[in-house]
């Protein structure tokens, strides 16, 4: 064993006794989501590396620091980060915006970010998120809000923290931009460098900073009274008023924050986060908001448009454990030949079977049995003279001798 290889640091196998969990996440994301409308999409892994410093912004940590990029045949690659960018790009080439709106679209899948590993942060994750295009309208954003804690509450998590906050529009943030930046200012030299950097392109972004002397500094008063002062504009202001007023009606509880501005550059008007007290510090297990400008920054028509995702490994921390499922028939015989024709028969009513391909003695197969299935199907001479089968319900200890053809209807899947 001395030269085994491992997984990369930051990746992990989903092994066979936990992707009951993962199946769990992913069906319920399939038919809550299917519930409201939206209808899956798979795009690429592999996107152009332009894709990224474009959509997601040259300014965020993701494109600057986290991605994973390699050339090949002179072409900039990059393992995506994330999938919004990538779900953009294929609204955009397969002309999508022709489509009725709005168009609503669901993902799962892994992606990559090349961050210091800890427990709640990989390297290679997985995220299920949605995203829906060419509503302008706060309904949009409630329905997608709604739908989300309505997904968390489907995977049995009620107690979760819904944070939102409106970033107003291009317009009414660049003035807030300007006195943000006029009063961080005088603290310029003792941000961190990459606050420093980030200062003139995108102050807003400083305040998501994970420094805890930057954070320190962006608690003054001062810098408070910018934060928590009101600066939407009018219209920004009813879209969030609106917005609010759906979710009391629906009964989401929601606290708002000023502070919450999201790592990503393409957010407007709405954001918003959801938290676990229960997940130590990388405690956010979704992230979302309405991107109104993305879509015409990567080239398409101006279309409004909202998303989410969500964090599957943390989703998956969070949920009560479940076992996997047993099969339904382990049959128990020394008649390996009558025993594959069985097996068949009942695999093509839809159950699932094994049996010893080893054909190990009779209380070997009978012991695995009681471990693995949930009914014992046992052929043996006599039963096979008899054209009969006995079935032992392993849960309860019974057993009972039917005919052959009667054996489906006696057992449940
Ligand atoms: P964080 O502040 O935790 O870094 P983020 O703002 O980078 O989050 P998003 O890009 O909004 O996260 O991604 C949405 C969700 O994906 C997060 O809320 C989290 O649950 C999950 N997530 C993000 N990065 C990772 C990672 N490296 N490992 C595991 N899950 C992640
Ligand atoms: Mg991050």
């Amino acid at each position: 064993m001395a030269n085994i290889i491992k997984t990369l640091k930051g990746t992990k196998d989903i092994l066979p006794q936990d992707v009951n969990m993962w199946q769990f996440v992913e069906q319920k994301a399939q038919k809550i989501f299917s519930s409201y409308g939206f209808k899956e999409i798979r795009t690429p892994i592999i996107e152009i590396t332009e894709l990224f410093s474009r959509g997601v912004g040259d300014t965020t940590d993701i494109v600057n620091k986290e991605m994973y990029t390699f050339e090949k045949s002179d072409r900039s690659i990059t393992l995506r980060p994330e999938n919004t960018a990538g779900v953009v790009r294929s609204y955009i080439e397969n002309g999508m915006s022709r489509l009725s709106a709005p168009v609503k679209l669901w993902y799962k899948g892994p992606m990559f970010r090349y961050e210091r590993p800890q427990a709640g942060r990989q390297r290679q994750f997985h995220q299920v998120g949605v995203e829906m295009f060419g509503l302008k309208q706060p309904t949009a954003d409630a329905e997608v809000i709604l739908m989300a804690v309505n997904f968390l509450k489907s995977l049995g998590l009620n107690d979760l923290d819904v944070e939102i906050n409106s970033l107003g529009c291009p317009n009414c943030r660049s003035e807030f931009k300007e006195k943000l930046k006029k009063a961080i200012k005088p603290y310029l030299k003792d941000l961190c460098e990459d606050c420093q950097n980030r200062f003139e392109k995108n102050p807003l972004r400083l305040l998501d900073c994970k420094v805890e002397d930057c954070q320190k500094i962006f608690a003054k008063p001062e810098i408070q009274d910018v934060l928590t002062s009101d600066f939407l504009c009018e219209e920004c202001s009813e879209h969030y008023t609106e917005l609010k007023l759906y979710l009391d009606r629906m009964g989401v509880k929601y606290t708002e924050n000023k502070l919450l501005v999201r790592g990503l550059d393409y957010y407007t008007r709405t954001v918003f986060e959801i938290k676990s007290n229960n997940l130590g510090s990388q405690n956010a297990v979704c992230g979302g908001g309405r991107y109104d400008g993305l879509v015409s920054q990567l080239g398409g028509d101006e279309t409004p448009a909202i998303g989410f995702a969500m964090g599957m490994e943390r989703l998956i921390s969070l949920i009560e454990k479940k076992e996997p499922k047993k099969l339904d028939c382990y049959i128990v015989s020394n008649f390996p030949a009558d025993t594959f024709i069985l097996a068949e028969e009942l695999r093509s009513f839809g159950f699932n079977v094994e049996f010893d391909l080893a054909n190990k003695k009779f209380a070997k197969q009978l012991e695995k049995a009681s471990k693995v299935a949930k009914y014992a199907v046992i052929l043996g001479e006599d039963e096979i003279l008899k054209h009969e089968v006995s079935i032992k319900n392993l849960e309860t200890g019974t057993q009972i001798t039917v005919r052959r053809e009667d054996l489906p209807k006696n057992i449940k899947q």
